[in-house]
């Protein structure tokens, strides 16, 4: 069988919301102080943007099959991953099968890997991979959950990222996750606001519906300990991200200390399954959270999952819409999926890469059936309104 080899690769940049999902106007309670690893400073303790959250902005790599078919995906990294993916990847793209995928993959990581293996490279390789996967099933009419072996439920379910579950609750998701507010810097009263803010959704959420804390990396283990054992008496469900991503000591000690019945979860800033390795032999979390625009694409997704599985640990990929989508279908140990809610204000559902797709599902009540997936590819289109900027070319 004759299978088109890819004719041209070009990387692209686009700023204001799209893939680099912190590049947002004033006023948006993803960036209302938020607690950080940079929270230490009380100059850059208000805003995220303040230390250059949305420095980079999103990625968009685009492919061109030698029969015409093109495919494309999105991710952050902005202006140095595309000088990555045109100057370094595209050489192991260009040419090549576009039924090549594990190769391609093998190729861009270990020529990378003397100063790549995780963060901004491993961006990059990700979004050159998720691309591949849109441009396999867009050549062959088949949506990606085809190709990872097809859905295993009916429906997507999701919790809701933000800072209102309670209006999450209305709109139908099955738990909200509340960003810290106040890091260890801000000491005891810090984490009494803390607690009175959990207290008050507790409140407003009733008993049964899931309440999590994202920590983003803004904790030391005392804190987090400490944190978990008065978040527990209003039945938080998860803390998630508690420590520095490097920190697998930390949370294999945290897991341990944390209350029964209380899940430990992380791992959106890890990559590949060498990392996720370290996480899962080291106990360190029950729930794995890998982002598939940053942990490798899809390649290596499906091989983290597989670890995951074998050691009776969830994956709950890290936002990501379409991408995580097609694969959380198709896999028993990812039994629902996180739903950014990218409103300013929380109080409405937009798509998450919101205005850079056109056709991006969204959850309604909570759920999407997986007739909203069942388009060639990931299903989404580059909206023409959104201005992309090509920086560099090869
Ligand atoms: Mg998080």
């Amino acid at each position: 069988m004759s299978v088109p080899t890819i004719k041209h690769l070009r990387a692209f940049v686009v700023r204001g919301g799209g893939a680099d999902y912190h590049d947002q106007g004033g006023g948006h309670w993803i960036d209302d102080h938020i607690a950080t690893p940079m929270a230490r400073y009380p100059e850059y303790r208000q805003s995220r943007q303040s230390f250059g959250i949305n420095v980079l902005g999103t990625l968009v790599v685009e492919l061109e099959a030698s029969d015409g078919t093109t495919g494309f995906a999105v991710t952050t990294g902005g202006e140095p991953a595309a000088y990555i993916v045109e100057k370094h990847l595209a050489r192991f793209v260009e040419g090549a099968k576009l039924t090549d995928i594990e190769k391609i993959w093998d190729q861009m990581y270990f020529a990378t890997q003397y100063y790549g293996r995780k963060g901004l490279v491993v961006n990059a390789l990700s979004g050159v991979d998720l691309a591949l996967w849109d441009l396999l099933g867009k050549w062959r009419r088949e949506p990606v959950h085809h190709l990872l072996g097809g859905a295993v439920r009916p429906e997507l379910q999701f919790y809701a990222t933000s800072s209102r579950p309670d209006l999450s609750k209305k709109l139908g998701f099955i738990g909200g996750k509340m960003p810290l507010h106040h890091g260890p810097a801000e000491g005891e009263e810090g984490l009494q606001k803390n607690i009175a803010e959990l207290a008050e959704m507790r409140a407003r959420v009733g008993s049964d519906f899931w309440l999590m804390f994202d920590c983003w990396m803004s904790l030391e283990l005392n804190y987090a300990i400490k944190l978990a054992q008065r978040a527990h008496e209003h039945g938080l469900k998860w803390i998630e991200e508690a420590l520095s991503p490097d920190d697998y000591w930390g949370y294999a000690e945290l897991k341990k200390q944390a209350p029964r019945g209380m899940l430990v979860t992380t791992g959106e800033h890890e990559a590949t399954r060498w990392g996720f390795r370290m996480l899962l032999e080291m106990d360190c979390c029950d729930i794995i959270q890998p982002d598939v625009g940053w942990c490798g694409g899809m390649t290596e997704l499906i091989k983290i999952s597989a670890l995951a599985d074998a050691r009776g640990a969830l994956v709950i990929p890290h936002g990501s819409s379409v991408y995580s989508y097609h694969f959380v279908i198709t896999r028993h140990n990812s039994p629902f999926a996180e739903f950014l809610m990218m409103a300013p204000k929380a109080d409405e559902v937009v798509p998450m890469f919101n205005p850079l797709l056109l056709d991006e599902p969204v959850p309604v009540q909570g759920r999407l059936g997986v007739g909203a997936l069942d388009k060639p590819g990931f299903g989404v289109r580059l909206n023409p309104a959104c201005t992309l900027h090509r920086p560099y070319t090869h």
